[in-house]
Protein backbone atom coordinates (compact mmCIF):
# COMPACT_ATOMS: atom_id res chain seq x y z
CA UNK A 1 0.00 0.00 0.00
CA UNK A 2 1.04 3.53 -0.96
CA UNK A 3 0.39 7.20 -0.48
CA UNK A 4 0.66 9.92 -3.06
CA UNK A 5 0.45 13.79 -2.29
CA UNK A 6 -0.86 15.25 -5.34
CA UNK A 7 -1.87 18.56 -3.86
CA UNK A 8 -1.24 20.78 -0.68
CA UNK A 9 2.63 19.44 -0.45
CA UNK A 10 4.45 21.98 0.62
CA UNK A 11 1.39 24.56 0.03
CA UNK A 12 -2.05 25.23 1.62
CA UNK A 13 -4.24 24.71 -1.11
CA UNK A 14 -4.80 21.75 -3.55
CA UNK A 15 -5.64 19.17 -1.14
CA UNK A 16 -5.35 15.52 -2.47
CA UNK A 17 -3.47 12.39 -1.22
CA UNK A 18 -4.03 9.13 -3.48
CA UNK A 19 -3.77 5.40 -1.17
CA UNK A 20 -3.47 2.97 -3.32
CA UNK A 21 -4.09 -0.45 -1.56
CA UNK A 22 -1.82 -3.68 -2.93
CA UNK A 23 -5.67 -4.74 -4.62
CA UNK A 24 -5.47 -1.66 -7.23
CA UNK A 25 -8.35 -0.68 -5.12
CA UNK A 26 -7.68 3.51 -5.00
CA UNK A 27 -8.79 5.84 -1.69
CA UNK A 28 -8.31 9.32 -2.85
CA UNK A 29 -8.75 11.88 0.25
CA UNK A 30 -9.97 15.03 -0.76
CA UNK A 31 -9.57 16.83 -4.42
CA UNK A 32 -9.11 20.24 -3.72
CA UNK A 33 -8.70 23.40 -6.39
CA UNK A 34 -5.26 25.08 -6.16
CA UNK A 35 -5.49 29.00 -5.53
CA UNK A 36 -3.94 32.08 -5.22
CA UNK A 37 -0.50 31.35 -6.47
CA UNK A 38 -1.67 33.28 -9.85
CA UNK A 39 -1.17 32.04 -13.00
CA UNK A 40 0.63 28.18 -11.72
CA UNK A 41 -2.53 28.20 -10.24
CA UNK A 42 -4.50 27.24 -13.78
CA UNK A 43 -1.80 24.53 -14.27
CA UNK A 44 -1.49 22.89 -11.19
CA UNK A 45 -5.26 22.67 -11.46
CA UNK A 46 -5.30 21.23 -14.75
CA UNK A 47 -3.45 17.93 -14.28
CA UNK A 48 -3.95 15.55 -11.48
CA UNK A 49 -0.90 13.54 -11.55
CA UNK A 50 -3.61 10.36 -11.19
CA UNK A 51 -5.74 8.77 -13.58
CA UNK A 52 -9.07 9.91 -12.18
CA UNK A 53 -11.21 6.86 -13.88
CA UNK A 54 -9.39 4.50 -11.48
CA UNK A 55 -9.98 6.22 -8.14
CA UNK A 56 -12.31 3.89 -6.66
CA UNK A 57 -13.34 6.03 -3.77
CA UNK A 58 -13.51 9.39 -2.46
CA UNK A 59 -13.28 10.69 1.05
CA UNK A 60 -14.14 14.10 1.63
CA UNK A 61 -12.77 16.10 4.32
CA UNK A 62 -14.84 19.26 4.66
CA UNK A 63 -16.53 21.72 2.14
CA UNK A 64 -13.95 24.35 1.41
CA UNK A 65 -13.28 24.58 -2.11
CA UNK A 66 -9.24 23.68 -1.53
CA UNK A 67 -10.37 20.36 -0.46
CA UNK A 68 -13.66 19.66 -2.83
CA UNK A 69 -13.11 22.01 -5.38
CA UNK A 70 -11.92 19.70 -8.14
CA UNK A 71 -14.34 16.98 -7.39
CA UNK A 72 -16.69 17.86 -10.67
CA UNK A 73 -13.72 18.12 -12.83
CA UNK A 74 -12.48 14.38 -11.04
CA UNK A 75 -16.13 13.50 -12.42
CA UNK A 76 -15.80 14.78 -15.87
CA UNK A 77 -12.78 13.13 -16.12
CA UNK A 78 -14.00 10.11 -15.15
CA UNK A 79 -14.45 8.64 -11.65
CA UNK A 80 -17.42 7.00 -10.77
CA UNK A 81 -17.10 5.72 -7.34
CA UNK A 82 -18.94 7.54 -4.37
CA UNK A 83 -18.15 10.33 -2.39
CA UNK A 84 -18.30 10.34 1.63
CA UNK A 85 -18.57 13.10 3.94
CA UNK A 86 -20.64 14.28 6.81
CA UNK A 87 -24.03 15.64 6.59
CA UNK A 88 -23.17 19.19 6.93
CA UNK A 89 -20.27 19.00 4.42
CA UNK A 90 -22.49 17.84 1.70
CA UNK A 91 -25.15 20.81 2.10
CA UNK A 92 -21.81 23.24 2.26
CA UNK A 93 -20.37 21.76 -0.93
CA UNK A 94 -23.30 21.66 -2.81
CA UNK A 95 -23.40 25.75 -2.50
CA UNK A 96 -19.54 25.85 -2.66
CA UNK A 97 -19.48 23.94 -5.56
CA UNK A 98 -21.69 25.58 -7.63
CA UNK A 99 -20.35 28.72 -7.19
CA UNK A 100 -17.11 27.93 -7.48
CA UNK A 101 -18.71 26.82 -10.92
CA UNK A 102 -19.87 29.94 -11.68
CA UNK A 103 -17.19 32.01 -10.57
CA UNK A 104 -14.80 30.47 -12.87
CA UNK A 105 -17.20 30.88 -15.58
CA UNK A 106 -17.23 34.68 -15.32
CA UNK A 107 -13.59 35.15 -14.52
CA UNK A 108 -13.07 33.31 -17.80
CA UNK A 109 -15.51 35.28 -19.60
CA UNK A 110 -14.20 38.55 -18.18
CA UNK A 111 -10.63 37.65 -18.86
CA UNK A 112 -12.16 36.63 -22.55
CA UNK A 113 -13.58 40.22 -22.92
CA UNK A 114 -10.58 42.06 -21.94
CA UNK A 115 -8.20 39.72 -23.69
CA UNK A 116 -5.35 42.05 -25.16
CA UNK A 117 -3.34 40.71 -28.27
CA UNK A 118 -1.58 37.53 -28.55
CA UNK A 119 -3.39 36.31 -25.54
CA UNK A 120 -4.97 32.71 -25.01
CA UNK A 121 -9.06 32.39 -24.51
CA UNK A 122 -9.56 31.54 -20.87
CA UNK A 123 -11.65 28.01 -20.52
CA UNK A 124 -13.54 27.42 -17.13
CA UNK A 125 -12.32 24.04 -15.32
CA UNK A 126 -15.85 22.42 -14.83
CA UNK A 127 -19.68 23.58 -15.49
CA UNK A 128 -22.80 23.74 -12.82
CA UNK A 129 -23.67 20.25 -15.19
CA UNK A 130 -20.48 18.84 -13.78
CA UNK A 131 -21.46 19.72 -10.14
CA UNK A 132 -24.91 18.10 -10.04
CA UNK A 133 -22.96 14.94 -11.16
CA UNK A 134 -20.83 15.14 -8.61
CA UNK A 135 -23.81 15.67 -6.60
CA UNK A 136 -25.49 12.61 -7.39
CA UNK A 137 -22.16 10.22 -6.11
CA UNK A 138 -21.86 11.78 -2.46
CA UNK A 139 -22.56 9.59 0.23
CA UNK A 140 -23.76 11.16 4.17
CA UNK A 141 -21.26 9.07 6.72
CA UNK A 142 -22.35 10.93 10.01
CA UNK A 143 -19.47 11.80 12.97
CA UNK A 144 -18.59 9.16 14.60
CA UNK A 145 -20.45 6.21 12.93
CA UNK A 146 -18.21 2.96 12.42
CA UNK A 147 -18.75 2.61 8.34
CA UNK A 148 -18.02 -0.29 6.30
CA UNK A 149 -16.94 1.01 2.31
CA UNK A 150 -16.18 -2.77 1.64
CA UNK A 151 -15.22 -5.68 3.43
CA UNK A 152 -11.25 -4.60 4.09
CA UNK A 153 -12.20 -0.94 4.42
CA UNK A 154 -13.20 1.26 7.56
CA UNK A 155 -14.01 4.90 7.64
CA UNK A 156 -14.93 6.87 10.41
CA UNK A 157 -15.22 10.88 10.87
CA UNK A 158 -14.57 12.91 14.09
CA UNK A 159 -14.97 16.39 14.09
CA UNK A 160 -12.24 18.80 13.11
CA UNK A 161 -13.88 21.89 14.72
CA UNK A 162 -12.60 23.60 11.93
CA UNK A 163 -15.88 24.57 9.67
CA UNK A 164 -19.51 23.54 9.54
CA UNK A 165 -19.43 19.86 8.99
CA UNK A 166 -15.33 19.88 9.19
CA UNK A 167 -13.77 16.38 9.69
CA UNK A 168 -10.60 14.39 10.24
CA UNK A 169 -10.96 11.18 8.04
CA UNK A 170 -9.67 7.70 10.27
CA UNK A 171 -9.12 5.03 7.59
CA UNK A 172 -8.56 1.19 8.96
CA UNK A 173 -7.38 -0.61 6.08
CA UNK A 174 -6.68 -4.67 6.22
CA UNK A 175 -4.55 -6.21 3.81
CA UNK A 176 -3.32 -10.10 4.32
CA UNK A 177 -5.05 -9.82 7.40
CA UNK A 178 -3.12 -6.61 8.88
CA UNK A 179 -4.84 -3.92 9.77
CA UNK A 180 -3.43 -0.31 9.18
CA UNK A 181 -4.18 2.69 10.82
CA UNK A 182 -4.74 6.15 9.10
CA UNK A 183 -5.66 9.49 10.58
CA UNK A 184 -6.09 12.46 8.10
CA UNK A 185 -6.13 15.74 9.90
CA UNK A 186 -8.28 17.41 7.35
CA UNK A 187 -7.92 20.68 8.39
CA UNK A 188 -8.14 21.27 12.22
CA UNK A 189 -10.05 24.47 13.93
CA UNK A 190 -8.88 26.32 17.05
CA UNK A 191 -10.00 24.93 20.69
CA UNK A 192 -12.20 27.98 21.98
CA UNK A 193 -13.57 28.74 18.57
CA UNK A 194 -16.59 31.55 18.82
CA UNK A 195 -19.26 29.13 17.05
CA UNK A 196 -17.81 25.44 17.15
CA UNK A 197 -17.01 22.88 19.03
CA UNK A 198 -13.63 22.02 19.83
CA UNK A 199 -11.49 19.19 17.73
CA UNK A 200 -12.56 15.77 19.04
CA UNK A 201 -9.96 13.06 19.97
CA UNK A 202 -9.71 10.33 18.12
CA UNK A 203 -8.24 6.39 18.06
CA UNK A 204 -4.23 5.40 18.08
CA UNK A 205 -3.07 5.83 14.72
CA UNK A 206 -0.43 3.99 12.74
CA UNK A 207 -0.17 6.77 10.06
CA UNK A 208 -1.07 10.63 10.34
CA UNK A 209 -1.30 12.83 7.46
CA UNK A 210 -1.02 16.41 9.55
CA UNK A 211 -2.51 19.94 8.01
CA UNK A 212 0.11 22.77 9.52
CA UNK A 213 -1.06 25.75 8.00
CA UNK A 214 -0.02 27.38 11.38
CA UNK A 215 2.53 25.09 12.65
CA UNK A 216 5.37 27.69 13.33
CA UNK A 217 2.41 30.42 15.01
CA UNK A 218 0.48 31.32 17.48
CA UNK A 219 -2.72 33.62 17.29
CA UNK A 220 -4.24 34.61 19.47
CA UNK A 221 -5.29 38.14 19.71
CA UNK A 222 -4.40 40.19 22.86
CA UNK A 223 -8.31 41.57 22.95
CA UNK A 224 -11.37 39.63 22.24
CA UNK A 225 -12.71 40.09 18.88
CA UNK A 226 -15.38 42.22 19.36
CA UNK A 227 -13.48 45.00 21.22
CA UNK A 228 -11.38 44.79 18.13
CA UNK A 229 -13.65 45.33 15.36
CA UNK A 230 -15.30 48.15 17.70
CA UNK A 231 -12.16 50.08 17.73
CA UNK A 232 -11.79 49.65 13.63
CA UNK A 233 -15.44 50.32 13.15
CA UNK A 234 -15.58 53.42 15.06
CA UNK A 235 -11.87 54.50 13.99
CA UNK A 236 -12.66 54.33 10.04
CA UNK A 237 -16.48 54.81 10.05
CA UNK A 238 -17.17 57.30 12.78
CA UNK A 239 -13.33 59.42 12.67
CA UNK A 240 -12.44 59.01 9.33
CA UNK A 241 -15.89 58.61 7.29
CA UNK A 242 -15.02 55.73 5.73
CA UNK A 243 -15.54 52.41 4.28
CA UNK A 244 -14.70 48.98 6.31
CA UNK A 245 -14.08 46.60 3.85
CA UNK A 246 -13.97 42.84 4.77
CA UNK A 247 -12.83 39.79 2.86
CA UNK A 248 -14.38 36.83 4.45
CA UNK A 249 -14.87 33.02 3.88
CA UNK A 250 -18.10 32.94 3.11
CA UNK A 251 -18.25 29.83 5.12
CA UNK A 252 -17.13 30.32 8.81
CA UNK A 253 -15.36 33.66 9.21
CA UNK A 254 -18.58 35.57 7.58
CA UNK A 255 -21.02 33.73 10.34
CA UNK A 256 -18.24 34.41 12.95
CA UNK A 257 -18.71 38.24 11.95
CA UNK A 258 -21.84 38.65 12.17
CA UNK A 259 -22.02 36.79 15.70
CA UNK A 260 -19.39 39.22 17.09
CA UNK A 261 -21.30 41.98 15.48
CA UNK A 262 -24.78 40.79 17.01
CA UNK A 263 -22.64 40.31 20.41
CA UNK A 264 -21.92 44.09 20.07
CA UNK A 265 -25.50 44.66 19.40
CA UNK A 266 -26.95 42.76 22.75
CA UNK A 267 -24.08 45.23 24.64
CA UNK A 268 -25.54 48.07 22.99
CA UNK A 269 -22.36 49.05 21.48
CA UNK A 270 -22.63 48.32 18.50
CA UNK A 271 -21.45 51.35 15.86
CA UNK A 272 -24.78 52.52 13.97
CA UNK A 273 -24.07 52.39 10.42
CA UNK A 274 -25.39 50.18 7.90
CA UNK A 275 -23.68 46.69 7.80
CA UNK A 276 -23.85 44.68 4.25
CA UNK A 277 -22.77 41.12 3.42
CA UNK A 278 -22.42 41.38 -0.13
CA UNK A 279 -22.28 37.51 -1.31
CA UNK A 280 -25.35 35.34 -2.18
CA UNK A 281 -22.84 32.68 -1.01
CA UNK A 282 -22.36 33.80 2.81
CA UNK A 283 -26.36 34.65 2.87
CA UNK A 284 -26.81 30.66 1.81
CA UNK A 285 -23.90 29.73 4.24
CA UNK A 286 -25.54 31.78 6.81
CA UNK A 287 -28.80 30.07 6.06
CA UNK A 288 -27.33 26.12 6.28
CA UNK A 289 -25.39 27.24 10.10
CA UNK A 290 -29.24 28.29 11.25
CA UNK A 291 -30.08 24.92 10.20
CA UNK A 292 -27.42 22.57 11.58
CA UNK A 293 -27.38 24.23 15.46
CA UNK A 294 -26.14 21.02 16.92
CA UNK A 295 -22.74 22.16 15.35
CA UNK A 296 -23.03 24.97 17.77
CA UNK A 297 -20.46 25.43 21.04
CA UNK A 298 -22.11 26.20 24.44
CA UNK A 299 -21.32 29.81 24.24
CA UNK A 300 -23.70 30.24 20.85
CA UNK A 301 -26.64 27.83 23.06
CA UNK A 302 -26.45 30.21 25.93
CA UNK A 303 -26.66 33.31 23.48
CA UNK A 304 -29.73 31.87 21.61
CA UNK A 305 -31.41 31.77 25.13
CA UNK A 306 -31.81 35.60 24.79
CA UNK A 307 -31.55 36.27 21.33
CA UNK A 308 -33.12 34.31 18.36
CA UNK A 309 -30.86 35.67 15.93
CA UNK A 310 -27.21 35.58 16.99
CA UNK A 311 -26.52 36.40 13.22
CA UNK A 312 -28.66 38.90 12.52
CA UNK A 313 -28.65 43.04 14.17
CA UNK A 314 -30.03 46.35 13.69
CA UNK A 315 -28.25 47.88 10.29
CA UNK A 316 -27.35 44.70 8.42
CA UNK A 317 -28.40 43.71 5.29
CA UNK A 318 -27.40 40.71 2.99
CA UNK A 319 -26.65 41.70 -0.83
CA UNK A 320 -28.26 39.66 -3.81
CA UNK A 321 -27.96 41.26 -6.65
CA UNK A 322 -25.11 42.54 -8.41
CA UNK A 323 -26.80 45.96 -9.34
CA UNK A 324 -27.02 46.20 -5.38
CA UNK A 325 -23.53 45.35 -4.91
CA UNK A 326 -22.68 47.93 -7.60
CA UNK A 327 -24.62 50.92 -5.72
CA UNK A 328 -22.58 50.43 -2.87
CA UNK A 329 -19.60 51.70 -4.64
CA UNK A 330 -21.59 54.50 -5.83
CA UNK A 331 -22.55 55.52 -2.06
CA UNK A 332 -20.06 57.63 0.25
CA UNK A 333 -21.35 57.03 3.58
CA UNK A 334 -19.54 55.11 5.88
CA UNK A 335 -20.92 51.32 5.69
CA UNK A 336 -19.01 47.92 7.05
CA UNK A 337 -18.83 45.92 3.79
CA UNK A 338 -18.03 41.88 4.49
CA UNK A 339 -17.88 39.94 0.97
CA UNK A 340 -15.90 37.05 -0.16
CA UNK A 341 -13.80 35.56 -0.85
CA UNK A 342 -11.85 35.58 1.99
CA UNK A 343 -8.02 35.68 -0.03
CA UNK A 344 -9.90 38.82 -2.00
CA UNK A 345 -8.68 36.49 -5.13
CA UNK A 346 -12.36 36.27 -6.97
CA UNK A 347 -16.04 37.33 -6.02
CA UNK A 348 -17.45 40.49 -5.19
CA UNK A 349 -15.40 41.69 -2.62
CA UNK A 350 -12.49 42.17 -5.28
CA UNK A 351 -13.86 44.84 -7.02
CA UNK A 352 -15.15 46.57 -3.33
CA UNK A 353 -11.23 46.15 -2.42
CA UNK A 354 -10.14 47.62 -6.21
CA UNK A 355 -12.34 51.01 -5.25
CA UNK A 356 -11.88 51.75 -2.21
CA UNK A 357 -7.77 50.65 -1.93
CA UNK A 358 -6.72 54.00 -2.87
CA UNK A 359 -8.78 56.35 -0.35
CA UNK A 360 -6.62 56.43 3.09
CA UNK A 361 -10.84 56.79 4.88
CA UNK A 362 -10.77 53.18 4.16
CA UNK A 363 -9.91 50.16 6.33
CA UNK A 364 -9.18 46.38 4.64
CA UNK A 365 -9.84 44.49 6.94
CA UNK A 366 -8.55 40.68 6.71
CA UNK A 367 -9.64 37.96 9.01
CA UNK A 368 -8.26 34.68 7.82
CA UNK A 369 -5.05 32.86 6.29
CA UNK A 370 -4.15 34.58 2.58
CA UNK A 371 -1.70 32.42 0.40
CA UNK A 372 1.22 34.82 0.14
CA UNK A 373 0.54 35.69 -3.22
CA UNK A 374 -2.79 36.22 -3.29
CA UNK A 375 -4.25 39.95 -3.29
CA UNK A 376 -4.92 39.59 0.66
CA UNK A 377 -2.06 38.25 1.24
CA UNK A 378 0.30 41.05 -0.67
CA UNK A 379 -1.70 43.44 1.43
CA UNK A 380 -1.26 41.63 4.94
CA UNK A 381 2.38 41.58 3.59
CA UNK A 382 2.34 45.63 3.30
CA UNK A 383 2.72 45.59 -0.78
CA UNK A 384 2.42 49.19 -1.48
CA UNK A 385 0.91 48.90 -5.29
CA UNK A 386 -1.10 46.06 -5.76
CA UNK A 387 -2.76 44.52 -9.26
CA UNK A 388 -5.86 44.02 -9.77
CA UNK A 389 -7.98 43.00 -12.23
CA UNK A 390 -4.82 43.81 -14.00
CA UNK A 391 -4.42 47.76 -13.50
CA UNK A 392 -2.02 48.52 -10.64
CA UNK A 393 -3.87 50.25 -7.54
CA UNK A 394 -1.94 52.67 -4.60
CA UNK A 395 -2.41 50.98 -1.04
CA UNK A 396 -3.63 54.06 0.88
CA UNK A 397 -5.91 52.30 2.55
CA UNK A 398 -5.32 51.25 6.03
CA UNK A 399 -4.42 47.68 5.87
CA UNK A 400 -5.43 45.53 9.43
CA UNK A 401 -5.57 42.03 10.17
CA UNK A 402 -6.93 39.96 13.25
CA UNK A 403 -4.99 36.74 13.60
CA UNK A 404 -7.27 35.24 15.90
CA UNK A 405 -10.52 34.62 13.53
CA UNK A 406 -8.49 31.94 11.17
CA UNK A 407 -10.37 28.92 11.00
CA UNK A 408 -6.96 27.10 11.48
CA UNK A 409 -5.34 26.22 14.81
CA UNK A 410 -2.34 27.52 15.76
CA UNK A 411 0.43 25.18 16.90
CA UNK A 412 -1.04 25.23 19.90
CA UNK A 413 -3.94 24.13 19.11
CA UNK A 414 -2.36 21.88 16.44
CA UNK A 415 -0.38 19.79 19.27
CA UNK A 416 -3.23 19.93 21.38
CA UNK A 417 -5.07 17.87 18.43
CA UNK A 418 -1.96 15.07 18.47
CA UNK A 419 -2.36 14.60 22.26
CA UNK A 420 -4.81 12.06 22.19
CA UNK A 421 -2.40 10.02 20.37
CA UNK A 422 1.26 7.96 21.51
CA UNK A 423 3.57 9.28 19.40
CA UNK A 424 5.77 6.18 19.86
CA UNK A 425 2.96 4.42 18.54
CA UNK A 426 3.06 6.38 15.07
CA UNK A 427 4.94 4.87 12.52
CA UNK A 428 5.15 8.36 10.31
CA UNK A 429 3.82 11.23 10.32
CA UNK A 430 3.07 13.57 6.85
CA UNK A 431 2.72 17.19 7.09
CA UNK A 432 0.60 18.06 4.43
CA UNK A 433 -1.50 21.90 3.83
CA UNK A 434 1.54 23.84 4.90
CA UNK A 435 4.15 26.44 3.46
CA UNK A 436 7.38 24.40 3.73
CA UNK A 437 8.94 26.63 5.79
CA UNK A 438 6.34 26.71 8.66
CA UNK A 439 6.64 22.78 8.09
CA UNK A 440 10.10 22.24 8.95
CA UNK A 441 9.58 24.43 11.91
CA UNK A 442 6.39 22.34 12.86
CA UNK A 443 8.29 19.33 12.21
CA UNK A 444 11.05 20.11 14.84
CA UNK A 445 8.34 21.11 17.25
CA UNK A 446 6.93 17.33 16.22
CA UNK A 447 9.97 15.83 16.81
CA UNK A 448 10.42 18.00 20.83
CA UNK A 449 6.75 16.40 21.22
CA UNK A 450 7.95 12.91 20.80
CA UNK A 451 6.97 12.31 16.95
CA UNK A 452 10.46 10.65 15.73
CA UNK A 453 9.24 9.82 12.08
CA UNK A 454 8.38 13.10 9.92
CA UNK A 455 7.77 13.63 6.51
CA UNK A 456 7.32 16.81 4.72
CA UNK A 457 6.37 15.26 0.99
CA UNK A 458 6.43 16.90 -1.99
CA UNK A 459 4.20 17.43 -5.05
CA UNK A 460 3.53 13.95 -6.36
CA UNK A 461 6.04 12.04 -4.13
CA UNK A 462 4.38 8.31 -3.05
CA UNK A 463 5.38 6.80 -0.22
CA UNK A 464 5.45 2.73 0.53
CA UNK A 465 3.37 2.49 3.67
CA UNK A 466 6.02 0.38 6.28
CA UNK A 467 9.39 1.87 5.31
CA UNK A 468 9.88 4.89 7.53
CA UNK A 469 11.56 8.11 5.97
CA UNK A 470 13.81 9.70 8.35
CA UNK A 471 14.43 13.99 8.14
ZN1 LIG B 1 -10.50 24.37 5.27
Amino acid sequence: MNIAFHGAARTVTGSKHLITLKNGTRILLDCGLFQGMGHVTDKLNDYFGFDAKKVTYLVLSHAHIDHCGLLPKLIAEGFEGKIFCTPATMDLARILMMDSAKIQMQDAEYANRHLRNGEEMEEALYTEEDVIKTLSLMKIVEYEEDFEIEQEIRLKFTDAGHILGSAAVHLTITEEGKPTRITFSGDVGRYGDLLLKSPQQFDQADYILMESTYGDSLHKDLDPIEDLLLEIINNTCKVKKGKVIIPAFAVGRTQELLYALNGLELKGKLPDVPYYVDSPLSSKATEILKNHPEVYNNGVKETLKIDHDVFGFKGLRFIESVEESKALNEDPRPSVIISASGMAEAGRVKHHIRNNISNQKNTILMVGYCEPNSLGGRLIAGQKVVEIFRDEYDVKAEVQLIKSMSAHGDYEDLLQFLSCQDPAKVKQLFLVHGEYEVQQHFATRLKDNGFKHVAIPEYHQVFEFGVTIFF
